[in-house]
């Protein structure tokens, strides 16, 4: 008999339970890395082994690219699974993965040091047919110069960091008189944070739409999309409700699109899961960035195609097969997730500690992705996410009914959680008529109290 082939975890959280069970469930076998503070994650008891990296601080754990490959030495994996947030997005860490010996599940590490630049991004998508945020992503030479750039562009524009993520280091500038400095201050907070001075502008869009097509590719050419998500509902730039598929745009946009978005995976001999994220405003879609990597909205996409996008991940980068076929792939029904933070609701800071009590939400169509149980002691080291809420129906005001009854079931105790600002979104009229955008919760729902 073969050997069962195994893999490692190299991650935590939501994700890192959501990788095991799909890859328990080919029968491969699971390896799973863990910081000191982490002993208590549920996934590493159903876990074959679990080894400890280091100690608390991301940096000498699950961004210790050295302590990571070493781990898959000692448990002698096939191939490492780096799901998302932490390393997932590292080109030089997919390259050691693959120069260790490891496959690194995800494409090739050139295409993600591609996408990484989101200059050369938005360059090469611009050249396979793709729109894109009207900008400027030259150099940056002097005050006159980009003055002179920028008005061709028209205020307000955005200041962003060609190596930027996570939402950070970007400024929205209003007008003349703020460029430069704005310019400025962003070329240092970009170096200090991702260690490159490198910036370019954009026209500031005031109240688009997120809305980004989920992709998969073979590696050779051959890809697939798997349809439309809705990411508008956001704070400090950061997604907390995921719809699929997006709605309320014209069914010949969103088929353009998806087509456009499908063409450029298979011009880049794409290979896994990939997202092509766009911000859509009077009924016009911009490229703003893709995503190299499983995301945490997945599950929506999931819930209205049937597909496990995770094991497909899985068969693509162990087996070389490609399950996805573009004429058998449907949407059936809506989908949407709420993800459940650790966080004071108003301020958004977090709130780790212990969680007394747990009662997860249940019923036909009702998806629960945590690690999260009674006596669990959130670290205070990493993300707030402690949990999604997925549901799925027929259409989205049925949608919201059953979400209303999940969030109305679902009790953790012990902790801020933003479960009741959820519950409170979803009764928005504005929410309901599909007039949010990116900003809305910032600059109007929680304004308005
Ligand atoms: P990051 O990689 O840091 O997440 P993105 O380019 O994906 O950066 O942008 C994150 C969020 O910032 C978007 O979802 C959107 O809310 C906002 N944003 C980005 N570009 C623009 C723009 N040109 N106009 C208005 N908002 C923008």
């Amino acid at each position: 008999m073969n050997k069962k082939k195994k893999i490692l975890i190299a991650n935590r959280g939501v994700i890192a339970i959501r990788a095991l069970r799909a890859a328990k469930e080919l029968g491969y076998e699971v390896a799973s890395v863990y910081s000191t503070a982490d002993k208590n994650q549920k996934h590493l008891r159903l876990s074959d082994e679990a080894i400890c990296i280091g100690p608390p601080n991301s940096k000498d754990s699950y961004l210790n690219e050295a302590a990571i490959i070493s781990a898959a030495e000692l448990s002698n994996v096939d191939a490492i699974y780096p799901g998302y947030g932490f390393l997932a997005e590292n080109a030089e860490f997919a390259e050691k993965c693959t120069k260790s010996g490891f496959k690194f599940i995800g494409p090739n590490f050139d295409i993600i040091a591609l996408m990484g630049d989101k200059i050369r991004a938005k360059e090469l998508v611009k050249s396979l047919g793709v729109p894109v945020v009207p900008g400027y992503e030259g150099k940056v030479e002097s005050k006159e110069q980009i003055e002179a750039e920028v008005e061709k562009i028209g205020y307000p524009v955005i200041v962003k960091a060609a190596a930027g993520g996570g939402g950070k280091g970007m400024r929205v500038v209003n007008e003349r008189s703020a460029l430069w400095e704005e310019i400025q201050s962003a070329q240092s907070e970009a170096d200090l944070a991702f260690g490159s001075k490198e910036v370019f502008i954009e026209k500031y869009l005031k109240k688009p739409r997120h809305v980004e097509i989920q992709v998969f590719g073979d590696g050779c050419g051959d890809a697939v999309h798997l349809f439309s998500r809705d990411c508008s509902l956001q704070r400090k730039y950061q997604k907390i409700i995921e719809e699929a598929p997006a709605g309320k745009i014209p069914e010949a946009k969103l088929d353009e699109i998806q087509q456009i978005s499908v063409n450029a995976c298979k011009q880049m001999k794409y290979e896994g899961a990939g997202t092509m994220e766009f911000l859509y405003e009077n009924k016009e879609f911009f490229f703003i960035e893709m995503n190299t990597r499983i995301q945490v909205e997945h599950t929506v996409t999931e819930m209205i195609t049937g597909v496990d996008l995770v094991q497909s991940q899985l068969l693509v980068a162990l087996e070389g097969e490609f399950n996805l076929n573009q004429e058998d792939l449907k949407i059936n029904g809506c989908a949407m997730q709420c993800r459940i933070n650790a966080e004071d609701p108003e301020t958004f800071i977090p709130s780790p500690g212990k969680i007394t009590q747990v009662h997860r939400p249940g019923g036909y169509h009702v998806r629960f992705e945590s690690q999260i149980y009674s006596g669990y002691e959130i670290p205070p080291n990493y993300d707030s996410l402690i949990a999604e809420i997925i549901v799925k129906e027929t259409n989205r005001e049925r949608v919201i009914n059953k979400m209303r009854m999940a969030l109305n079931e679902t009790i953790i105790d012990g902790v801020k959680t933003n479960v009741d600002l959820h519950k409170k979104i979803i009764e928005d009229k504005n929410f309901h008529e599909y007039k949010h955008y990116i900003k809305y919760l910032e600059e109007d729902l929680l304004k308005h109290e």
